[in-house]
């Protein structure tokens, strides 16, 4: 039975964040519309700094969202035809086709049980001749094993980028996702941790050639207007959507530290009676996602539903078995772990603003279904 003063709860409420700023954005977005500069102006040079600071990168380079910064990482690390990139089949579509999209051959390697990310030795298990690079995804906002993969890449000549798309703030080692590899990508999807108002994304590096070579490739491959040294793309970040993460960028501890806070809550109900997150580093998890572990995951969406929560299934099909990658030949059974979590997980409600009321009915509506349904 759903109680009405309670749900509907979605999986992310970003109208709340928004009443909270309002005000604040609406100035920002005012002063962008009088400035008659809209596109690579002030606010995006000034978004740019202060994200490279906050990531601890000596460079970030604004684009247009997640899945260009990782197309244009890619390029600029002259990955394409013939090269063979290493990444997990676990993940958002993006990472991969970026790969696909430059030419180059995604070889999907196999995830750790406990936390979602590549295994390292599984990493080195699939090195060939042919391997240029890995792509490391920081999925659901905890950093993978980069000490592991950063040695094998040393070892090995390769380039590493990190798709820390959902992973913005997470640190490790003293080291913040992004400023670990040769090259960082975020996305600023409204949902991702530092949200837009629309599509935007960035590419952060500690390496001067690859940012200018980054900041070349998204406007045509110019640096002096119409002289174009190499074929670059559109890919810019407006300064409206600077301006909007400008004002956000400053509140994004505090909503870090909120959503640790509901993590941290839904650990604490549910025991040990269903898997929760495993958290290696303290600090190395931001919880963009809070996924549990069942085998009657697919009852347990329905009973949600029926009670006006929503949930999420973060990925229902793994990239190695997706259509679109028919082409690479892989079959069901290839990656084990990762289609058993495609089979098991799913992701609750988790977002800064998301009330300890709602929490618990979430929490109690979980907790009955398993009481029921052991
Ligand atoms: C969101 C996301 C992307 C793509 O970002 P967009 O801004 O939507 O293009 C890529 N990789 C991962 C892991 C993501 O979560």
């Amino acid at each position: 039975m759903s109680n009405d003063k309670l749900t509907p709860i979605p999986m992310v409420d970003l109208k709340e964040e928004l009443n909270l700023l309002r005000k604040l954005i609406i100035q920002e977005l005012t002063d962008v519309l009088d400035s008659g500069i809209y596109i690579l102006g002030e606010k995006g040079e000034k978004l740019e700094r202060e994200v490279a600071h906050y990531v601890g990168a000596s460079y970030a380079a604004g684009v247009a969202n997640g899945t260009d910064a990782l197309e244009l990482s890619l390029q600029a690390l002259n990955i394409g035809y013939g090269d063979e990139v290493i990444t997990t089949p676990f993940t958002f579509f993006a990472t991969a086709e970026a790969i696909a999209r430059v030419g180059a051959t995604p070889v999907f390697v196999d995830i750790e049980e406990e936390t979602y990310n590549i295994d390292p030795v599984k990493v080195e298990k699939a090195l060939t001749k042919k391997t240029k690079g890995i792509i490391v995804v920081h999925l659901y906002g905890q950093i993978a094993k980069m000490e592991e993969i950063m040695d094998i890449a040393k070892k090995n000549d390769l380039k590493v980028i990190e798709d820390a798309c959902q992973a913005l703030g997470a640190e490790y080692n003293g080291k913040k996702a992004g400023a670990i590899g040769d090259i960082g990508c975020f996305s600023f999807f409204p949902s991702k941790n530092l949200g837009a108002f629309g599509d935007a994304g960035m590419v952060t590096t500690n390496q001067r050639n690859l940012y200018e070579q980054i900041c070349r490739l998204r406007n045509h491959g110019s640096k002096t207007k119409y002289y174009h040294s190499t074929i670059g793309m559109n890919s810019r970040l407006d300064e409206f959507q600077a301006a909007i993460l400008l004002v956000k960028l400053k509140y994004l501890d505090i909503f870090l530290h909120q959503r640790k806070e509901v993590a941290r809550r839904y650990t604490d109900s549910f025991h040990n009676l269903i898997k929760s997150p495993t958290i290696l580093e303290n600090k190395a998890h931001t919880f963009h996602q809070y996924c549990i572990e069942l085998d009657k995951r697919d009852e347990l969406v329905l009973d949600l539903k029926n009670n006006g929560i929503a949930s999420s299934i973060y990925y229902p099909v793994p990239l190695h078995l997706q259509a679109a990658f028919d082409y690479l030949n892989y079959k069901a059974g290839d990656l084990p772990v990762a289609e058993k979590a495609a089979k098991r997980t799913l992701a609750l409600p988790i977002y800064p603003m998301l009330s300890i009321q709602k929490q618990m009915y979430v929490i109690s509506t979980v907790l009955d279904f398993l009481n029921r349904k052991p």
